[in-house]
């Protein structure tokens, strides 16, 4: 005889089994897309992800469990308590809540996946028992309790694998990703498949069972839930994928423009070099590329006039005589035409080998090299004393002028060597005095100038205990909205005796002093007191200051900016620190550190004068920076020069494919304003809006001008 079985004969119908497992990888994968959004979200749109992925990610894995019990076939009729089945959801949802928080977070230590792991497995857990639990059976279910443990460990073991494999997916490239993705999501599907089903497993029910909530959810009521259910998941999975394949798109897309960028990167890097050693009117070298040869010229020398050969090298600062009254009556297109000319004729009686540069309006510099002595020099410079005084031609017209020289020879006239383009200039203005169309030999009562910066720079001393400081403010209009969009604060000096000085002329010297750290940590005090004073009276200025190179790599910098917004209660995005391009990149090391830093404080950072310093773009992407400043020169000859046009172009489609804005300085024109406009330029600066004024003029010309100034609500929105 045999004896009747204990339990009921239990089993699943294969095709539904295959529906359940294909749900938990459907929901796997949508969770995995959501956990990413999640991740790269922030602000109130990561709790928008997070809230949406536990809902989707909850219900699929419900669902999961539900088309499971579906599958499930024991002789008598199962049911389930509306109640639990409900509570059941929640458990989902909550554990889903849990496992995006924990895979959103930065940390993967040990430690941080094992308690996200547990947390996890422990709310699967709940929700499958307490799914369990509403099949109300009379006897009731027993339980195996090591397959319950083993369905337990199953469900830790998966949350950690997927956490783990989450960590790997975002360090996967995003066009990589989605094949990693979908062997993630088979690997997970499994996972909460296989701890489904061994908890199923867990499960004994005894013969002679009656399912009391057999009247309740089941059949076709919980298939339609689970239907239900299961269409949510995959609405949210199209969605997902559907913002998953814009977003590749526009990274397409994006990173297409940035190989374009790449290649006129290239091209502009080219033209700026260029630019940077060449003056564009003239074709010849412009100051910096001079400095260049001269340096090497004076190293040359030395080891010439070491080894025992008297070698002499000169430097001419030519300057044209009635120049001014050319471009003044014949208008820019005949004083270029002289210009050009000029510049031939100065090549042509220079002879190989020496360097001619043009260093600014009708200012031309010359290195002649090698020459014995005084006599040779004096021969080349009669040359060019006489063919600069022979007819020049332009706009069919026959001009005459002239030019001064002034001289200096090197070692002959015994002066530092870092002074001779000073020394030339000096002789230049003796010769000028001395009536013009001469060259002067250089003699050193003639710089008398030089004394005048000794007297300077010990006024400059004083000038920052007696407050004769001043910061002048100059608006920066923003390109598309026509409104003001902060200021930039540039210092002057009121001497006593000598009016107004300007920065180009006393900065330099508080560099050399080392006063610039002090006199800058003024300018960032003052600029954050005014912020704070005209934000009193409702204008949320933003301000940027000028930052020289000597403040950037003194270490005090960022705590007397801290301690300057803090004192005056301003959050950093109001402070924009500006520094110029050479700056910048003369230590590229110092200036990381110092910019993340700042970056830190939230202050934004500027590149200035964008355009003099030769660097290659590139190397700007290096640094947290949000703004280049496209110097002034360029601005300039935007109207007149393709040039110009093309190089400003191409810096503003680059800074943009970097996330740059780009500021224009120096507008002075209504035509350099409309086509800095139609490049997209985003922001503008120049006399053509105002002069920089004092800030006690600030409100004043704010209320008379029709640009809109930023109020609390608005300075907001300003990126
Ligand atoms: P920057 O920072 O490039 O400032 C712009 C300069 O261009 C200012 O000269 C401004 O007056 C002038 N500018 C603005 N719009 C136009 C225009 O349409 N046409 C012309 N021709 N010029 C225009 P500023 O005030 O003489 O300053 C010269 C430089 O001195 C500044 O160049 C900046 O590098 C430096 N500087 C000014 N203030 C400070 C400061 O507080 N600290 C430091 N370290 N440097 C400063
Ligand atoms: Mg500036
Ligand atoms: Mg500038």
């Amino acid at each position: 005889m045999s004896l009747a079985p204990l339990f009921l004969d239990a089993g699943y119908r294969p095709g539904i089994v295959m529906a359940s497992l294909l749900i938990a990888t459907l929901a796997s994968y949508v969770t995995l897309d959501l956990s990413l959004r999640v991740r790269s979200a922030s602000g109130p749109l990561q709790t928008i992800w997070w809230a949406a992925g536990s809902l989707v990610m909850g219900t699929g894995i419900w669902s999961m469990h539900f088309v499971g019990m579906l599958a499930f076939v024991l002789p008598i009729q199962l049911g389930f308590t509306g109640l639990m089945t409900l509570l059941s959801w929640v458990a989902a949802v909550a554990a889903s809540g849990i496992a995006l928080h924990a895979a959103s977070r930065a940390d993967y230590s040990a430690r941080a996946v094992c308690s996200g792991a547990i947390a996890m497995g422990i709310g699967i857990c709940a929700m499958h028992y307490i799914g369990m639990a509403a099949i109300d059976l009379s006897p009731g279910i027993v339980w195996n309790g090591w397959t319950v443990a083993a369905s337990a460990a199953i469900a830790v073991g998966a949350s950690a694998a997927a956490l783990v494999i989450f960590r790997l997916l975002i360090q996967v490239r995003a066009d990589r990703r989605i094949y990693l993705q979908l062997l993630a999501s088979v690997v997970m599907g499994a996972a909460i498949g296989g701890m489904h089903y061994t908890g199923m497993a867990a499960a004994q029910f005894p013969q002679g069972a009656v399912c009391l909530s057999a009247g309740g959810l089941g059949g076709s009521g919980l298939t339609a839930i689970v239907v239900a259910a299961t269409c949510m998941l995959l609405v949210g999975a199209l969605f997902a994928s559907i913002l998953e394949a814009r977003l590749q798109v526009v990274a397409r897309q994006l990173s297409q423009s940035l190989q374009e960028s790449n290649a006129q990167l290239k091209t502009a890097n080219e033209e700026l070099q260029h630019r940077a050693f060449t003056d564009v009117l003239t074709g010849l070298p412009n100051r910096l590329f001079f400095e260049t040869r001269l340096a090497n010229s004076l190293q040359r020398l030395e080891h010439v006039n070491q080894a025992a050969v008297q070698q002499q090298i000169a430097v001419l600062f030519v300057d044209l005589d009635g120049f001014k009254p050319i471009n003044d009556s014949l208008g820019h297109a005949a004083g270029d035409q002289v210009l050009q000319t000029a510049a031939k004729r100065l090549l042509e009686q220079s002879g190989a080998g020496n360097t001619v540069a043009r260093i600014g309006g009708d200012e031309f510099l010359v290195l002649l090299e090698g020459l014995a002595d005084t006599d040779d020099c004096v021969a080349v410079v009669d040359r060019i004393l006489a063919a600069l005084a022979s007819p020049f031609e332009a706009m069919g017209t026959a001009l005459q002028i002239a030019c001064s020289i002034g001289v200096v020879m090197h070692p002959a006239h015994g002066r530092r060597r870092d002074m001779l383009i000073a020394d030339a200039d000096a002789a230049m203005y003796a010769a000028k005095r001395a009536g013009g169309a001469r060259h002067v030999l250089f003699e050193p009562r003639m710089t008398a100038d030089t004394t005048d910066a000794l007297q300077l720079q010990t006024d400059l001393r004083k000038a920052l205990e007696r407050g004769q400081f001043e910061l002048y403010y100059q608006p920066k209009i923003d390109g598309r909205k026509s409104r003001l969009s902060g200021m930039e604060a540039l210092i002057r000096w009121n001497h006593p005796i000598l009016g107004t000085v300007s920065p180009a002329k006393f900065i330099a010297l508080a560099e050399r002093s080392g006063l610039i750290v002090p006199l800058g940590e003024w300018v960032i005090r003052e600029a954050c007191r005014q912020m704070a004073a005209w934000s009193r009276e409702g204008s949320h200025l933003r301000v940027a200051v000028n930052l020289s190179a000597m403040q950037l790599a003194h270490a005090g910098l960022v705590k007397s900016i801290e301690a300057a917004l803090r004192t005056h209660g301003l959050p950093g995005d109001r402070l924009i620190c500006e520094i110029t391009e050479s700056v910048a990149l003369e230590d590229l090391e110092v200036t990381q550190r110092t910019f993340h830093e700042l970056q830190r404080l939230d202050v934004h950072l500027s590149i200035d004068d964008f355009g003099t310093g030769y660097s290659s773009l590139s190397q700007l992407r290096e640094l947290p920076v949000r703004q280049l400043k496209v110097d002034r020169s360029f601005i300039m000859d935007l109207e007149s020069r393709p040039d110009a046009r093309a190089v400003v172009d191409a810096v503003i489609k680059l800074a943009h494919a970097l996330s740059l804005t780009v500021v224009a300085e120096g507008v002075e024109t209504t035509g350099q304003r409309d086509i800095l406009l139609r490049m997209g330029c985003d922001e503008l600066q120049g006399f053509f809006y105002a002069r920089p004024m004092p800030a006690g003029d600030v409100l004043g010309w704010v209320a008379d001008e029709p640009v809109a100034v930023p109020r609390a609500s608005v300075f907001a929105t300003i990126g």
